[in-house]
């Protein structure tokens, strides 16, 4: 870790803050510009490729016979009607004669004999029209049964003729599905490899908080909008480009700490004049105040010794590893500090100097 001077800690984290707002700015814009690509085309349904001839033909015959079944069942209504008026007739009718037929048998006249008979033939011609009512019904209905047999066959053939467009249309819904999702891989990808260039390129770059917004901005176009808008493919997707990632970074971090072990060796070889020159100066000061050394990078304080408030220090002058000169003494007041100050902090003497000059 850097020793930053404070205002440059403030400077990169409102540098952060500046790459996140123009990633979401880039996110926006791209959100905007991936929700008109695609939707260019109007979305396929399935009746699209339904055989609309023999349906509409279909649809035809059934709103004939249903037409034709509407009335059948007005009429079976009327006749209905018809039929209780008659049987209604019928039975007053009876009832009627029934208590004649009771008062004459108690005053017994036989002169009303040919009235009895004249009676009978009204009631007879009455149950008659009662029966014709209940024929009429019967006729209605079974003229009904063949329509409602032919409807229910005509809407079969009209749920086979609309599923018969099933095949045909998944199979044109993923084509377009694949379509649209390699469009926008098309626009994704390139921004993911372009990232990468930068990364590759412009790590050290004074823009590179601008670089990185355009990073952040193509990982979410890549991993977060493009991938969810294909499950299928989106999985794949994700994963096979999320594993070459992984794999680029693995190759490049390997790369680098070998690098870097490299350097160090080669560091290591030098006098510590020449180390100290190599070493920047606020790195050092703060490495060494955290107890690790600058030169070597390893811990010249114990971690249990660390966990105290202030690491006792005393006794630690040269790196017990590679015997870096860490402390020296002033040379002016003779105080113990650190070996990268450049002034004595108990008498301002400029020690820099002296601290080389003793180590050398
Ligand atoms: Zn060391
Ligand atoms: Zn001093």
């Amino acid at each position: 870790m850097k020793a930053v001077r404070r205002p440059m800690f403030w400077f990169s984290l409102a540098m952060w803050l500046l790459s996140i707002v123009i990633a979401g700015l880039l996110i926006q814009l791209g959100g905007l510009i991936m929700s008109d690509v695609p939707t260019a085309g109007k979305r396929i349904s399935q009746s699209d490729f339904v055989d609309n001839v023999k349906l509409e033909a279909i649809d035809a015959r059934i709103d004939t016979l249903e037409a034709t079944l509407l009335v059948n069942k007005n009429d079976i209504e009327d006749a209905r009607v018809r039929l209780k008026s008659r049987s209604l007739d019928y039975n007053t009718q009876l009832i009627n004669f029934r208590s004649w037929i009771a008062t004459r048998t108690a005053t017994e006249a036989d002169d009303q004999n040919s009235e009895v008979i004249k009676r009978s033939h009204e009631i007879e011609a009455l149950k008659l029209e009662e029966r014709k009512a209940e024929r009429d019904i019967e006729r209605l209905e079974q003229k009904g049964v063949e329509p409602r047999r032919t409807l229910a066959a005509l809407r079969q053939d009209r749920r086979q003729v609309i599923d018969a467009a099933r095949p045909i249309y998944e199979k044109a819904r993923k084509f377009e599905v694949l379509k649209v999702f390699m469009l926008r891989l098309a626009l994704t990808l390139p921004l993911l490899l372009i990232s990468a260039w930068m990364i590759a390129k412009k790590r050290s770059s004074h823009y590179w908080p601008i670089y990185r917004s355009f990073i952040l901005f193509s990982l979410f176009a890549f991993f977060v909008e493009l991938v969810p808008y294909l499950p299928s493919y989106g999985g794949y997707v994700r994963y096979i480009v999320g594993i070459a990632m992984a794999l680029l970074f693995a190759h490049f971090s390997i790369k680098a700490m070998m690098r870097y072990q490299s350097n160090k060796k080669t560091e290591e070889q030098k006098p510590e004049t020449e180390k100290r020159k190599l070493i920047e100066y606020e790195t050092a000061v703060k490495k060494i105040s955290d107890g690790v050394c600058p030169s070597c990078d390893r811990r010249f304080v114990t971690k249990a010794v660390r966990k105290s408030e202030k690491p006792p220090m005393a006794d630690v002058d040269y790196c017990v590893h590679c015997g870096f000169c860490l402390f020296s003494k002033c040379t002016n007041c003779g105080t113990r500090e650190n070996s990268f100050y450049n002034f004595c902090g108990t008498c301002g003497d400029p020690s820099k100097g002296s601290s080389n000059d003793a180590q050398a």
